[in-house]
C-alpha cells in the first residue's frame, strides 16, 4: 500500500510527546512490512539545522500564495518529506504561537499539493490530531477535479481529544475553502471536529479511550459528533519501539541489562544515578519515578497532595518533567526540604531512559490517558507501573493478583489522593515481600510492540481501500 503519515512530529527527528513516538515506530514497521510509506512533516528549524547535509531539495511550488519547498530525506529506511516555509516553521518551538492553527492548516494544504507534485498519490492519508485534521476537508473540496486523488482515503487518529485547534472563520477564507457546517462547533472553527466529520474513518489510541470519548465526561464537547460517526470510530492501542526502549539496546544508557539480569542491571543503574545526582539513599530501598508532562492530566493535583506523606516512607522519589508552574514550583520546594525527593525540571531523553532503567516503580496516575506510552516503556525496562484505571492505562496494565500471581502492575479506580496513597503503599508491601521479580517476568510476556499496533492499522487501512 501507499501510505502517507501526515503529522506535526515524529521520532527520531522531532518530539514533544507520545505522538512522535507513534509516528516514528509506525513508519518503521510499515517499511519492514514492505509498504510504500512517506512521513510528511513541516521543515522545522531544529530539523533543518540537524540534518542540513542530508536534506535533498526536490523542488518548490506556491500554495495559497506562499512558497512551499519540498525537501526529502531517507533515514533508517524511512522516507521523510518536509514542507519548507521559513515564515511559518523557522521558529524556536514547534507549537505555542498565535498562528498555530493557520500554520498547520497551511501545512496540510501544502501536503495535498505535494502528493500531486511528486505523483505520490497514497491509498491512505493518515492524519493525526487537530494539526492535520483539516486535510480531509481540503481533499474533499479542492481536489475533486483531479481524478488521481479520487482513490485517496483518509484516516484521522485522535491522540488527545482535549486539543482541538480553534480558529475564527477567517481561517477557512485564508485556505480558500467553501464555508460549511462541517468545521463549525459552538460558533468557532474547530479543526478536530472538521476531521471527525469528514475523514473516511476515525480512530483513537485505545479501545477504552474510544468508549470514554463518547461520553460527556471525556468527550470535551465532541461526544455527539463522535456518536454520529460511531460506526466508523475504533480504538487501537499504541505500541512502542522495543529496539529503542530496551534495557539491552537503548543508546541512551551506559549500563545495559537483559531480562535475565534485571536485578543486577537496576542496581548498577541506580548506583550510577545516585552518584550522578548526589542522592544519599540506600540502594535496596525502592525508587519510584515519574517521567512526564507536569499537568493536571498527568494527575499532579493528587500527586502533589500526597507526596509529603509518601516521602515519610523509606523510598526515593525522582520526578523528571516540565509543565505548569503551579505544580513545578511546589516540586522545587519539596526538593529543597526532602532528602529522598529529587526533581529535575526539563526535557531530557537520556535521563528518562536512565530513570526507566534504574527505577523499581513507575508512577502514572493520569486523570485521563488516551493511551500512554510511558507505562509500556517502563515495563520494557522491568519497572512496575502504578496507574489510574482510565483509557489506555486500563487497557495495558493488568493489576497484580497475589493469589494467582498474575498481572504486572497496580491500579486504582477512584481518582483521589487517598486511593493513590493506598495503592502505592500496597505496591511497596509487595515490593518488600520479594514478589517483584514475578511481576517483572509477567510484564515481559506482554506484547506492547509497535509491530502489533502497525498490523492493526494495516488491517484498518485495508478495510478502507477495498
Ligand atoms: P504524552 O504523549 O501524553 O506526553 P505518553 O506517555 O504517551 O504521554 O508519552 C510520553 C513520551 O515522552 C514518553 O516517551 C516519555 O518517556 C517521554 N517524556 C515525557 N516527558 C519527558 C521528559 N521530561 N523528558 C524526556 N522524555 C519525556
Amino acid at each position: 500500500m501507499k501510505i502517507a503519515l501526515v503529522a506535526s512530529e515524529a521520532t527520531p527527528l522531532i518530539k514533544t510527546g507520545g505522538l512522535a513516538d507513534v509516528i516514528g515506530s509506525l513508519s518503521q514497521e510499515f517499511v519492514k512490512q514492505k509498504h510504500d510509506v512517506r512521513v510528511f512533516l513541516p521543515l522545522f528549524s531544529a530539523i533543518k539545522n540537524r540534518y542540513a547535509d542530508q536534506l535533498k531539495h526536490i523542488g518548490f511550488f506556491y500554495t495559497l500564495g506562499q512558497y512551499a519547498g519540498i525537501e526529502m530525506m531517507k533515514l533508517n529506511r524511512v522516507t521523510y518529506i518536509f514542507i519548507d516555509n521559513e515564515a511559518l516553521f523557522q521558529r524556536d518551538s514547534i507549537y505555542g504561537y498565535q498562528d498555530d492553527v493557520y500554520r498547520y492548516a497551511w501545512f496540510s494544504h501544502a501536503v495535498l499539493d505535494t502528493f500531486g507534485y511528486l505523483d505520490f498519490i497514497p491509498d491512505v492519508a493518515h492524519v493525526h490530531d487537530w494539526h492535520t485534521a483539516v486535510l480531509p476537508y481540503i481533499l474533499k473540496h479542492k481536489h475533486q477535479a483531479d481524478w488521481r486523488y479520487h482513490k485517496v482515503k483518509t484516516l484521522l487518529t485522535i491522540h488527545n481529544i482535549r486539543f482541538q485547534g480553534w480558529a475564527s472563520e477567517d481561517l477557512i477564507d485564508a485556505l480558500e475553502l467553501p464555508r460549511s457546517g462541517d468545521y463549525m462547533h459552538k460558533g468557532t472553527v474547530n479543526c478536530l471536529k472538521c476531521g471527525i466529520q469528514v475523514a473516511h474513518k476515525i480512530n483513537t489510541v485505545s479501545p477504552t479511550y474510544r468508549n470514554e470519548t463518547l461520553s460527556s465526561e471525556f468527550g470535551e464537547g465532541l461526544e455527539n459528533i463522535l456518536w454520529s460517526r460511531e460506526q466508523d470510530y475504533t480504538g487501537i492501542l499504541n505500541g512502542i519501539d522495543l529496539n529503542y526502549f530496551s534495557p539491552n539496546k537503548s543508546p541512551m544508557i551506559d549500563i545495559h541489562y537483559t531480562k535475565k539480569d534485571v536485578k543486577e542491571g537496576k542496581r548498577k543503574n541506580k548506583e550510577a544515578l545516585y552518584e550522578c545526582y548526589k542522592i544519599n539513599q540506600t540502594i535496596s530501598d525502592p525508587l519510584i519515578v515519574m517521567v512526564t508532562r507536569i499537568t493536571d492530566q498527568k494527575g499532579f493535583d493528587i500527586v502533589n497532595q500526597m507526596l509529603t506523606e509518601l516521602l515519610t516512607n523509606q523510598v526515593q522519589v525522582f520526578i523528571l518533567g516540565s509543565g505548569d508552574h503551579f505544580y513545578t514550583d511546589y516540586l522545587h520546594e519539596l526538593h529543597v526540604h526532602y532528602q529522598n525527593f529529587f526533581f529535575y525540571e526539563g526535557y531530557n531523553e537520556a535521563l528518562a531512559h536512565h530513570l526507566y532503567a534504574a527505577a523499581d516503580i513507575f508512577l502514572m496516575p493520569s486523570k485521563f490517558e488516551p493511551c500512554g506510552l510511558a507505562q509500556m516503556i517502563s515495563l520494557a525496562f522491568g519497572t512496575i507501573p502504578i496507574v489510574y484505571e482510565t483509557g489506555g492505562l486500563k487497557d495495558s496494565i493488568i493489576p497484580w493478583n497475589q493469589y494467582e500471581h498474575t498481572g504486572f502492575g497496580f491500579s486504582f479506580s477512584q481518582f483521589n489522593k487517598d486511593q493513590l496513597n493506598w495503592v502505592i503503599c500496597y505496591a511497596l508491601d509487595v515490593y518488600r515481600s520479594g514478589m517483584f521479580p514475578q511481576l517483572i517476568k509477567n510484564g515481559f510476556k506482554e506484547d506492547f510492540s509497535s509491530k502489533r499496533c502497525a498490523l492493526s492499522y494495516l488491517e484498518l487501512y485495508l478495510s478502507m481501500v477495498v
